[in-house]
């Protein structure tokens, strides 16, 4: 069956191209797919306008609307393990872990849906005149463009598509040409649940082909994207000639930071978690441990013998705790990324290469990797690696700490350690990111907000304001009693 869907009909790509997708872990060919272009983006924008100008699903009742949403969560539950291996083989992360992502996934749904089903988000204004009647509702923004990577491809795109739906809008969906298969089951999963065709429409190709089109699409209302920084400048210079609504999630330099107080055994475990999870392919990664002075040498040398025990593996591999790099290309960039660390002076504690181990030669693997006298003017603390690369830094008391932590253009997540609860709120307070853990990493719930200050992104993610995102607000003022004002008079 071919893999675009436009309009409700599945479709091979206009100019026939097609793309070969191999697992990460191995090489192995997974599938081969339909590679869409600039003709299958128009199709597909011309779909989801006819679907938002003339179609049933805007003017679905919220209600209705949100009860759509919560029967694809149980769609998304029923069909969990055929989705975590479809996901597993395209990113080459542990079944496990695309298993948990499936249950966030359906989570994420039902949060929307919930939403949704509660009714309309209508206001009562009151606006100080007994004649006047004045509310403020909430209408879908139009068609939208969202735009998704690789390294949680239905997370990202669940997170996208929820609200977007239970806003009322159409949308073209463009996932990261390397990882399309949990995309294509959830076009599925939208047709089967009762969506009216052409409100989601899904297009397969690359960023330059595709993507970049539906950003310059004067058809297209609003881009909401999830990438790297690069990508995102570009994004939003495309979208500023017809002044489309954006919202972007974009990469981040999370500091993780770790006071002399801590739990020892605890903030080890956890630093470890937060940068080498999935390999370091985590925006909210903990990429820069910033520890205090008299903790240093303890705490590095215990991490650095635990991440040298960190066993590599495929997707089936029941005793990997992480798996490979997503591409050739990508472990390429981290490897130059650590020759330019150990240039400017960072010294190499472990990793640093590919493992030697001949059963993963096939695989993109790349070795945990701890790199210490970090200082901030060197690119390694500056740039996101996006692979398991850790710098290590050190800070004498809590305002270099935070001076440290903030010294970044990124601001999407970061993490304090202290046992002194005073302290860890004031930290909290004082750093300048979306999303700050006290004594803990990574979690998240879709009931509260996602998303980066500074060039870490615009807008926010899940809870309220993800909703938010893809609604328009207007006010409707009804004067019950007219007469003439006699102004020109
Ligand atoms: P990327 O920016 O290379 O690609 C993301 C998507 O954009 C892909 O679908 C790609 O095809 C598309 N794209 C590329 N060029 C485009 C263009 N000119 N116009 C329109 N679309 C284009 O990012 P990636 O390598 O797939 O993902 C890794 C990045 O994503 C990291 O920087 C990571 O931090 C970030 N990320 C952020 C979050 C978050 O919540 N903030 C979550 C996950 C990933």
């Amino acid at each position: 069956m071919p893999e675009l869907f436009i309009g409700g009909q599945w479709t091979a790509a206009a100019d026939g191209q097609v793309r070969e997708i191999r697992c990460p872990a191995d090489g192995t060919l997974v599938a081969t797919v339909d590679e869409g272009g600039p003709k299958d983006a128009a199709a597909a924008v011309s779909a989801a306008r006819t679907a938002f100008d003339d179609g049933s699903w805007p003017r679905t009742p919220a209600a209705e609307r949100g009860r759509l949403v919560l029967r694809v969560a149980e769609l998304l539950e029923r069909d969990r393990d055929v989705l975590a291996k479809a996901e597993s083989l395209d990113t080459g992360k542990r079944l496990v872990e695309s298993g948990y992502d499936m249950d966030d996934i359906a989570n994420c749904f039902r949060h929307f849906g919930n939403l949704g089903a509660a009714g309309g988000t209508d206001r009562v204004v009151d606006a100080g005149a007994a004649e006047i009647a004045s509310t403020v509702c909430h209408e879908p923004v139009g068609v939208c463009a969202l735009i998704t990577p690789w390294n949680y491809p239905l997370l990202q795109t669940a997170w996208k598509v929820a609200p977007c739906l239970v806003a009322g809008n159409t949308f073209v969906l463009k996932p990261s040409e390397l990882t399309p298969h949990t995309a294509v089951h959830l076009m599925r999963l939208l047709a089967e649940a009762g969506l009216p065709d052409g409100a989601a429409n899904l297009v397969l190709g690359t960023g330059p082909a595709v993507g970049a089109l539906l950003t310059e699409d004067p058809r297209v209302d609003m881009v909401s994207f999830t990438g790297g920084l690069l990508t995102g400048r570009r994004i939003m210079a495309a979208a500023a000639p017809t002044v489309k609504k954006i919202a972007l999630e974009l990469g981040g330099k999370n500091p993780n930071i770790v006071f002399a107080d801590a739990d020892f055994d605890t903030a080890v475990d956890y630093a470890l978690m937060a940068v080498f999870l999935h390999s370091g392919q985590v925006c909210s990664a903990g990429a820069r441990l910033l520890v205090q002075e008299e903790l240093h040498d303890a705490f590095v040398d215990e991490l650095v013998s635990r991440a040298q025990r960190i066993r590599l593996g495929g997707p089936f591999d029941e005793h990997a705790r992480t798996g490979p790099l997503i591409s050739a290309a990508h472990r390429a960039k981290v490897e130059a990324y650590v020759a330019a660390g150990l240039e400017e002076g960072a010294v190499l504690l472990c990793g640093g290469s590919p493992p030697d181990d001949p059963s993963l030669s096939n695989g993109f693997y790349y070795l945990p990797t701890v790199l210490d006298e970090c200082t901030p003017d060197m690119s390694v603390v500056r740039d996101e690696s996006f692979g398991p690369v850790l710098t290590v830094e050190r800070f004498r008391d809590e305002d270099e700490a935070v001076s440290l932590a903030n010294d970044t253009v990124y601001g999407l997540a970061g993490a304090v350690w202290t046992q002194d609860s005073e302290r860890a709120h004031r930290v909290a307070a004082r750093l300048r990111a979306g999303t700050v853990w006290i004594n803990d990493f990574h979690p998240y719930v879709p009931q509260a907000e996602w998303g980066g200050m500074k060039q870490s992104g615009v807008g926010r993610e899940l809870g309220p304001a993800g909703l938010a995102e893809y609604q328009e607000a207007k006010h409707v003022w009804r004067n019950t009693a007219p007469r003439p004002q006699r102004w020109f008079e």
